[in-house]
């Protein structure tokens, strides 16, 4: 579904990411591992294709230059110069990282920004999808996005990517400052969704251990390079990665 060859995000002389190269299946969810400023919001701006964005704004202002090279294919297609919006409309839609949700806007507000891709049908489906995946945001729609919990505010976070109709969805550390019952609910609930809707997804998070039940495949990111990859089993199989990575 999404091919991704030597990708290289230079901020001015800085490497943050070294000729790094994922793939995600259809139907799959592949999990990118990697400690802080190891290169996973780059990776997944890089992805998204919010990396032009902030590369063009940057460029604008006379600030830091960004430089970005590889390969990305999506569904058999070349999208490395596709805009953000093209890659959303195609299907590739990014949760980012802390959430980002308007916090002035309602919960329904909220989803309903996020349906601007969708038809009115399928804003009305995706609607109620959402509110059976995540029962909480439900009884809160009327809420506004600041008066919510963390936990709460990432399922709206994700509901709004949902109603942007993803056919592979970037989550960028979703776990991030949750509890751990809290990031259960959202590990089976990501899962949900894959198996429900069919819907791709590539997952980075700091700790492997609570996505890892989840993951079909994972790839672990050091200083912007990818040092390991593999199936579930096979990472979990090899006892340095274990010890290493997974605190198992
Ligand atoms: P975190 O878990 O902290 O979000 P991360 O794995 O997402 O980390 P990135 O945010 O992708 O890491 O950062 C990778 C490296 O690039 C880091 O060293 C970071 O300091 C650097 N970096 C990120 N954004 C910029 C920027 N706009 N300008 C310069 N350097 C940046």
């Amino acid at each position: 579904m999404l091919e991704a060859k030597g990708l290289m995000v230079f901020y001015e002389n800085m490497l943050a990411l070294n000729n790094v190269s994922i793939n995600c299946e259809g139907n799959q969810i592949v999990g990118v591992f990697g400690a802080n400023s190891a290169g996973k919001s780059t990776l997944m701006y890089t992805l998204s294709g919010i990396m032009e964005d902030i590369r063009k704004k940057e460029e604008m202002a006379g600030g830091e230059r960004i430089t970005v090279l590889g390969e990305i294919r999506y569904l058999g297609q070349d999208i490395m110069g596709l805009k953000p919006s093209k890659r959303a409309k195609a299907g590739i839609v990014l949760c980012p990282e802390r959430r980002r949700i308007f916090p002035e806007c309602n919960v329904l507000e909220n989803l309903r920004i996020g349906a601007y891709l969708a038809s009115p049908s399928q804003a009305k489906d995706t609607l109620e999808y959402v509110f059976n995946v995540y029962p909480a945001l439900e009884k809160l729609k009327k809420r506004v996005g600041g008066f919510l919990s963390g936990g709460e505010q990432q399922m709206l976070a994700i509901g709004r990517a949902l109603m942007a109709q993803p056919k592979l969805l970037l989550l960028d550390e979703p776990l991030l400052g949750l509890s751990p019952l809290i990031q259960s609910i959202m590990v089976r609930s990501t899962k949900e969704i894959r198996d429900e809707k069919g819907i791709s997804i590539i997952v980075t998070e700091q700790y492997a251990r609570p996505v890892l039940p989840i993951v079909d495949y994972a790839f672990i990111l050091e200083n912007g390079a990818a040092v390991l990859e593999g199936t579930r089993e096979e990472l979990l199989n090899n006892p340095d990665v274990r010890s290493a990575y997974f605190g198992v």
